[in-house]
């Protein structure tokens, strides 16, 4: 469908001016004589006289506005008169000075009264309200009242460029409401509007140079009556919107944006389809399916050519264009897709481009089962992303590939079961994405461990592998507290600062031979700050950080296992864990996890930490335990079953 924006033609008749008033207001009141009402030279009868009240001249409401073409409602109810006539709706209420025309307050002279069951109003607002000329005749004691036929000369007072609600816009002001007729050339370059009226403005032409226009002149046609025209030099066919302030004073060509022109390119195995706007304007694209279809919005933009001629090609159906909202205005264009493709789509200022072409296919996937590792891999026939996301709870790794084809045979079996010991099996699915079909790979776990991506994208392949530890590769910094000149807490010559260190080395040990990789705060007896060992632990980024610490009480009997944390719910998690692996581990009383907000090293590390007082120096049987090496290595074979038991997510 050919939708050419059309100029509407436009004429704007105003009824209504505001002629200046003679003088009026008589003062003498040198005779009572009735006063005379005359329109246009014929007397009027009244069986109520005009009066003269504080200087105003009250006339009877009724005789006058009939006289004058109104047609009059009384409410006796409400006290209010309502006089219409062509163009204006007056409302008048008795005793109020406050009157609407036509829906907008005004205040009165001198409000409308009651005599002798006739509604009073002052001369002067009933005549100006109506469009008439008053006169006063004080030695006739005469109202005279000219019915004006003839309209005020318009003048043409403001001819300028702007915006309209965000549009190019001439805008032309005139000091009364301003008549006009516009219409667009034949060959669609240029505006013209003729308007009743004289020229009052200083500039006779705009220089624009926009996206839409290139000048705007004004010039008179005629004197008598006055006629004006603007013409309006347009920079090819652009869509013009005409209209008017609401007292019809300013009139306001808009210029808005528009499709203008789209085309298709087939070249090797790829379609282009170029869209071009009158000026850059903001697009949004997204993909839908049942049936598959791109949908490309191009906003602030009117319709404004035709869908294009769409050879035989392997990726579009058809091409649908339409206005799909006005004010604001947004342009659809609807692709409908044959089968999966791989689409992109640019823009560079006012051009649109969207390319079509074939879409990368998943071809295969090979799992490879090792004794501590296995590996997933996903192999397709050209580059391919994809996106990761761990989900501890549901013991799986979700790998997602956007945009994808997958092979049939692939599809045919949704799960292939696994059970090596670490993967139990991959299931596959294609699924709608914001783009395209998007392929998920959901690898169920036998516990959820560590892992690592072997390959970088972009890559046609993508290699996921799987480690039976949960350990492996995970960075931790393992802070056995106190040392150097800070002895800890101490009993005779047992110094907590030793039992830490030697706690901590166990534990760095039994980290590594389960893949991990491990930094110290201290491996010897020195000094450290506090600050200085969280920041180590931040600086590398590491993905756990454990404290060890022996507890001391003023009383001797307190004993037992402690573990405490940072209010976080990972750092709670951690702390929980490693308490319930440690007590289980050495058997002396679970004192339980406590919450420390205030400890440096648990509230200024970055990741999940936890400090861990393993028993009581203070405690005669606690104290003979810690000096036991044997007790000390199951002391550290309780933290790290703890941590593993918080990486796979098994917090039973
Ligand atoms: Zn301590």
């Amino acid at each position: 469908m050919l939708k050419k924006a059309i100029l509407v033609l436009m004429l704007i008749s105003v009824f209504l001016c505001f002629p200046s008033l003679a003088k009026a207001a008589p003062k003498s009141k040198t005779a009572e004589r009735p006063i005379e009402i005359y329109i246009n030279d014929k007397k009027i009868e009244s069986d109520v006289a005009p009066i003269i009240m504080k200087s105003r001249t009250m006339v009877p409401l009724r005789v006058i506005s009939e006289n004058l073409g109104g047609s009059v409602y009384w409410d006796g109810g409400e006290k209010t008169v309502r006089i219409t006539n062509s163009s204006k709706t007056i409302l008048l209420k008795i005793n109020d000075k406050k009157a609407t025309i036509n829906g907008q307050t005004v205040t009165l002279d001198a409000p409308a009264i009651i005599i002798k069951d006739r509604t009073m109003v002052p001369l002067r607002f009933i005549g100006e309200s109506l469009g008439a000329q008053v006169y006063w005749d004080n030695d006739a004691r005469r109202v005279t009242i000219i019915r004006q036929e003839a309209r005020q000369e318009a003048s043409i007072i403001g001819f300028s460029y702007g915006t309209l609600n965000g549009n190019p816009t001439i805008v032309l002001k005139g000091d009364v409401p301003l008549e006009y007729a516009a219409e667009q050339t034949q060959d669609k370059d240029k505006i013209v509007l003729d308007i009743k009226g004289k020229i009052a403005v200083e500039n006779n032409a705009l220089y624009i140079y926009d996206d839409y226009i290139e000048k705007a002149v004004i010039g008179s046609v005629q004197q008598d009556p006055p006629l004006s025209r603007v013409v309006v030099d347009l920079k090819g066919d652009v869509p013009c919107e005409i209209s008017t302030s609401e007292d019809k004073s300013s009139i306001f060509v808009s210029f808005v944006n528009a499709l203008k022109n789209i085309n298709v390119n087939i070249e090797d195995s790829k379609v282009s389809v170029n869209l071009v706007t009158i000026k850059s304007t903001g697009i949004n694209y997204f993909f839908l399916t049942n049936p598959d279809r791109l949908v490309l919005d191009i906003e602030n933009a009117l319709l404004s050519v035709a869908s294009p001629e769409l050879p035989e090609n392997g990726y579009i159906e058809r091409i649908r264009l339409g206005q799909f909202a006005v004010n604001p205005n947004t342009v659809r264009v609807v692709f409908d897709l044959k089968a999966d493709v791989n689409y992109q789509v640019f823009q560079d200022k006012n051009n649109i481009s969207v390319i079509f072409s074939e879409v990368n296919t998943v071809k295969q996937i090979n799992v490879e089962s090792g004794k501590n590792s296995s590996a997933i891999t996903i192999v397709a026939d050209g580059d391919i992303g994809y996106e990761l996301k761990p989900d501890r709870a549901n013991r799986q790794l979700s790998l997602v590939i956007p945009g994808v084809g997958v092979d049939k045979k692939l599809l045919e079996k949704e799960t292939l079961d696994i059970n090596d010991g670490i993967v139990k099996s991959v299931e596959l699915k294609k699924v709608k994405g914001s783009k395209n079909y998007d392929l998920q790979i959901i690898v169920n776990l036998n516990s959820f461990t560590s892992y690592e991506l072997a390959t970088t994208p972009p890559s046609s392949e993508i290699k996921l592998v799987i480690y039976k530890s949960p350990l492996q590769n995970k960075v931790i910094v393992v802070d056995p507290g106190h040392g150097g000149s800070d002895p800890g807490a101490c009993c005779g010559n047992v110094q907590e600062k030793d039992l830490n260190l030697d706690i901590g080395l166990k534990v760095k040990d039994l980290l590594e031979q389960r893949g991990a990789k491990v930094l110290m705060t201290r491996d010897k007896d020195i000094s450290v700050n506090l600050y200085t060992r969280a920041g180590m632990a931040n600086e590398i980024n590491a993905d756990l950080f454990i404290s060890i610490h022996i507890n001391a009480g003023e009383n001797a009997s307190a004993s037992g296992t402690e573990t405490l944390y940072y209010p976080d719910p990972e750092k709670k998690a951690l702390a929980q864990a490693i308490q319930k692996s440690l007590v289980k581990a050495i058997g002396l009383a679970d004192r339980g996890i406590v919450e420390r907000p205030g400890l440096v090293v648990t509230r200024e590390t970055r990741m999940p930490s936890a400090l861990v007082e393993v028993g009581f120096i203070t405690n005669n049987n606690d104290r003979a335990l810690l000096l036991r090496e044997d007790f000390r290595q199951k002391a550290a074979e309780g933290i790290v079953n703890g941590i593993m038991n918080y990486l796979t997510g098994k917090l039973d």
